[in-house]
This record gives structure tokens, sequence and C-alpha cells, in this order.
């Protein structure tokens, strides 16, 4: 399996646009992969994770071909991974030729999907032109190629986030972003079914924080016991790769800065455009 990930940054992205602190200032004076879009990941050419403000910026800049995604999974409706009115450009006269397009099928949690409904609905994107999913958690779906089941994330409930495992039947992957220390059930759900992962893509929003168990999102220190916890389990082990995505400003590193401290901790970090196959 194949992952791109197109953007890398947290919901402001790296450096923010309105912020003058000192880690965005060194963040643009050094430039490359220290600048973070929001996230989005691509696995191989046709599933797509979340569909943020940055989704333009991928396409124009990143490399991503929207004609062959046929599925996109949403972990939630924070901006930074869900932006319903883009949608608009799938219908005319945004899109010409639009049935050369495929009809892309978006899969979310209820009020997620309730939330992008209302975009689309305000921006005349009928069902001529996608057609929507209620994910129920825990509960595997089939798209295209692969099986997704959506686990529940540690973050923010009213959008009742979801985080999820994608396997194309040979390989599987965790893509756990937003979220904190995993919940209950879904730490029950992985040691009761036991998923074997080749790549597991944790949450490091909040780098150097010392919190061992957060909510909401993850640091260096989490992320540690969260693969020790895989492991222990037997989803995972030292042949897995264990990625470190989703980072803010105020998590204290830029990318040149963070990767010497994650390959001591055997972690390998994100940037814009990264392609990781598993
Ligand atoms: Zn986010
Ligand atoms: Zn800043
Ligand atoms: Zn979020």
């Amino acid at each position: 399996m194949k992952i791109k990930y197109l953007g890398s940054g947290a919901s402001e992205g790296f450096p923010a646009m309105f912020c003058t602190c000192d880690n965005c200032k060194r963040a643009k004076l050094a430039g490359g992969k220290n600048i973070r879009t929001r996230s989005q990941t691509l696995i191989n050419d046709d599933l797509l994770l979340d569909f943020n403000q940055d989704t333009y910026a991928h396409v124009v800049y990143g490399g991503l071909d929207l004609l062959p995604v046929k599925n996109i999974f949403i972990t939630h409706y924070h901006e930074d991974h869900l932006c319903g009115h883009e949608f608009i450009n799938l219908r005319p006269p945004f899109a010409v030729e639009a049935e050369n397009m495929v009809k892309p099928d978006v899969f979310a949690s209820k009020a997620t999907i309730d939330f992008l409904q209302k975009d689309l609905d305000y921006a005349l994107v009928t069902d001529e032109f996608i057609t929507v999913h209620t994910l129920t958690p825990f509960e595997k779906v089939k798209a295209g190629n692969y099986d997704v089941t959506p686990l529940t994330a540690n973050h923010d409930p009213k959008t009742e986030p979801l985080i999820y495992i994608v396997s194309d039947g040979e390989k599987s992957i965790l893509y756990a972003h937003d979220t904190g220390w995993f919940t209950k059930e879904t730490w029950d759900f992985l040691k009761e079914n036991k998923p074997y992962f080749s790549l597991v893509s944790l949450d490091c929003t909040c780098t150097c924080d010392k919190i061992s168990k957060p909510d909401g999102h993850m640091n260096l220190i989490s992320c540690d016991n969260a693969r020790n916890e895989l492991i222990k389990m037997g989803c995972a082990d030292e042949n897995t790769s264990f990625v470190l995505n989703h980072f803010s400003h105020n998590g204290g590193y830029t990318y040149d800065e963070l990767v010497p401290v994650a390959a001591e901790m055997n972690f390998t970090v994100t940037y814009d455009g990264i392609e990781i196959d598993c």
C-alpha cells in the first residue's frame, strides 16, 4: 500500500498565517519541509482521507489527481479535515464535462455528514454529483478494493470523530488523526480483534507536551506509549512503521528540529508530499 501525505500540519498550518511566534518564524525562514499545509492523505491513488481547505493547493502544487479518487473518508468536521463547500467544484460551471468525473462516495460519522450536508445544500451539490454515507463506529464498510473500519477518536465529541483502519486485503494501516489517547472502546476493539498494522499514523499535534495519555491530541510521549500498547496487544511489531503527523506550531519543533529527536525514538516524521510504502 502506498501512503502519500499531501499535508502534514494541524488546523492553522505551520507557519500559521497570523502568528508571529518564534516557531513560525523559524519554519518560514527554513522553508521546504518545514512548511506544513493542513493534513490530508492519499492511499494508493484512489482513497482520500479528509477533504480540507488545502485540497486545492494539494491539487495544483502537491500532485493530487482527484479523477481516480472514488472514496473519501472524513475523520471529523473541523475545517482542517473537512471543507464541504469545496465540493461545489464537482458541478458546472466549476467543472465542465462533469459527467467524466468519478462521482465520489464520501463517508463520515452522522454528526459530520449532517454538517457536510448543510454545505452541500448551500452549494447546490446534489446527489447527482456526490454520494454520502453515514458510518457506524466499529462497523466495517467496503469501499472499492478496501475494507475500512471506523473507530472512535478522543477528540471534539460534537463532531463524532473517527479514526480509520484501512485494509487492501493484504496490508492494514491505522490512520489516527485527530485523536488524543484512544478511547476505551477503541482500545477494547483493538484488543479483541487484534488487526495487524503495517503502518500506524499517530497524531503528534502537541509534540513537546509531557502528558502521557492526553485528550484531544497526542505528543511524542503519548505516541510512544500508544506504540508500546499496540505492540503489547499484538497489533504491531518491529516491522510496523510508526509515523508521526498533524503538527502544530505550538508543538515546539520545526521539521528539521524534530527529525533527529524522532529518529532517536524510531519514529518517521511526515512532511508535505512524503510517500511511504508499507
Ligand atoms: Zn486537525
Ligand atoms: Zn506560531
Ligand atoms: Zn480536529
